[in-house]
């Protein structure tokens, strides 16, 4: 069989994927991406941020149009189900996958679909859909193959009342109750849509508060917020068993508590893909997670093969992922990256209402024993806010008390994935450029929520003696 040859190949179209392969093939590189899925996209777009994010924003949608006075006499005129929001978010998946077909054609990136498996170091077989198969060889590899969810054993995911984050996008009605084992980030956002969709949701937690890598006054906010909507959260359990029966699904927790409701989403854990690539065949022993150990470059125990994203281990962030992407592409095709994509990266959660985070915690300051204040604001406070009803939330920043260098910037509210990103601009900036006091001498678009940036400057500088 003859082996064409690449100078990198890629395998996943994920947002890892298309960062290696989009900086390579600007590069100059001949690449070549694997995928097997019938499009583009990776789990990304078709079973993770993309349909989740969409059904988010239809749920937010339906919240405010439900609270919205304007509406007040037709409220009642409206039933959405679960599979409705389904849809919305498909023309979304749609349009994704569009955009990103265009970006790979327009940089002359070949595309291979169908199963990637090493045969050797520098040598992979592609086992097409129809079941016809192409060796494909190149200097180097990007393995971008994301992860799944974590299934264990004993639990029976055949059952049509037990469901992961995959199964959950082909649910065909809204079921009465849920039962949420996980308290994550993707356990806490299908609370919130559920919840919106009126399902009696219990959110079961394996530890003892809600997020815990979060600022402890955020998380508690976010615990308030789902309980005022309906959720039960019950911290400090695990399971013991799962019993899927014809008319429910019971949890059995090691407390000795049960609970049964019409569905079970298993959000607990995700496993790198990594089954079936012939990668013990190479010297690539995946960990028990089935990921990837790398070093700093992201290079496995094989220097000329990367793994990025997902099955690389945490942060398992979109965002990062693509950012990771790019710094491999960059190490191979350049020798140098920019170390700052994948340094300090924020976090967002699209709960209602929605999380955002960057830099330090209150806990972490404190326990590195840094000097550092707090200034805030309240959205109810702000202008904008009041005109779109949106006045639940809040903007906090840590900063030095000696310096005024920003820190942490905690964010919770309507935007507050978008809100954090004025302030992570500032804080990155080096030197004495990075500074509470930018805020207090900008002149902000009124009435604007950046506006809550200017209102927490000033309370917190006002704390400083
Ligand atoms: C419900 C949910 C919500 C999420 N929400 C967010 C969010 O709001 N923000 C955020 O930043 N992140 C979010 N994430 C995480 C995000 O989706 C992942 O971190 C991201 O998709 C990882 O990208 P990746 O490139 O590593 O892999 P993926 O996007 O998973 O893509 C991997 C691709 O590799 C392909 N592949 C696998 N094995 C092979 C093989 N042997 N040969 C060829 N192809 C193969 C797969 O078909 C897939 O297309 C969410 C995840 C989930 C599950």
């Amino acid at each position: 069989m003859v082996s064409r040859l690449f100078d990198t190949i890629v395998i996943g179209t994920g947002p890892g994927g298309e960062g290696a392969a989009m900086k390579l093939a600007k590069a100059g590189q001949r690449v070549s991406v694997i995928e097997a899925h019938s499009s583009v996209g990776g789990g990304c777009t078709h079973w993770g941020t993309i349909p989740s994010k969409a059904l988010r924003h239809s749920i937010q949608t339906l919240a405010d149009y439900r609270r919205n006075p304007l509406f007040q006499g037709i409220r009642s005129q409206l039933e959405v189900e679960f599979p409705d929001l389904l849809r919305a978010a498909d023309g979304v998946i749609n349009d994704q996958v569009r955009t990103r077909y265009r970006y790979y054609q327009r940089n002359r990136v070949e595309l291979v679909f169908g199963q990637a498996r090493f045969l050797a170091p520098d040598r992979i077989e592609v086992l097409r859909p129809g079941g016809l198969s192409e060796e494909l060889t190149a200097r180097y590899f990007v393995i971008a193959t994301g992860s799944r969810p974590y299934h264990p054993p004993d639990i029976d995911f055949t059952h049509p009342r037990v469901l992961d984050s995959d199964s959950v996008l082909a649910l065909q009605h809204t079921p009465r109750s849920m039962t949420i084992y996980g308290a994550g980030v993707i356990g806490c956002e299908y609370a919130s849509i559920m919840s919106n969709l009126d399902v009696k949701v219990n959110l079961v937690n394996t530890r003892d508060r809600l997020l815990s890598f979060l600022d402890d006054e955020i998380t508690d906010a976010l615990s308030y917020h789902l309980r005022q909507g309906g959720v039960v959260i019950r911290n400090d359990e695990a399971y013991d068993g799962v019993d899927a029966r014809g008319d429910g699904v019971v949890l059995h927790c090691k407390s000795g508590k049960k609970f049964k409701t019409d569905v079970l989403l298993w959000a607990n854990g995700r496993t790198g893909s990594t089954q079936d690539m012939g990668l013990e065949e190479i010297g690539l022993i995946p960990n028990a997670r089935g990921q990837l150990e790398v070093n700093q470059s992201y290079q496995t125990a094989l220097p000329h093969i990367y793994a990025v994203g997902d099955v690389a281990g945490p942060p398992a962030l979109a965002s990062a992922s693509y950012d990771q992407g790019r710094f491999v592409g960059a190490h191979i095709a350049d020798g140098e990256c920019d170390w700052s994509l994948v340094e300090e990266f924020p976090t967002g959660i699209y709960t209602v209402p929605e999380i955002s985070s960057v830099g330090r915690t209150e806990r972490e300051l404190t326990a590195r024993q840094i000097p550092y204040e707090v200034a805030q604001a309240d959205f109810k406070s702000i202008a904008r806010a009041q005109i779109t009803g949106h006045t639940v939330g809040m903007l906090k920043l840590l900063f030095h008390r000696e310096t005024l260098e920003i820190l942490g910037i905690h964010c919770f509210g309507e935007q507050a994935a978008e809100i954090v990103h004025i302030g992570q601009a500032i804080m990155s900036q080096p030197g004495s450029a990075n500074s509470i006091r930018y805020f207090t001498e900008t002149t902000f678009n009124y009435p604007t929520m950046a506006e809550a940036y200017r209102v927490a400057a000033l309370n917190g500088l006002n704390r400083l003696f």
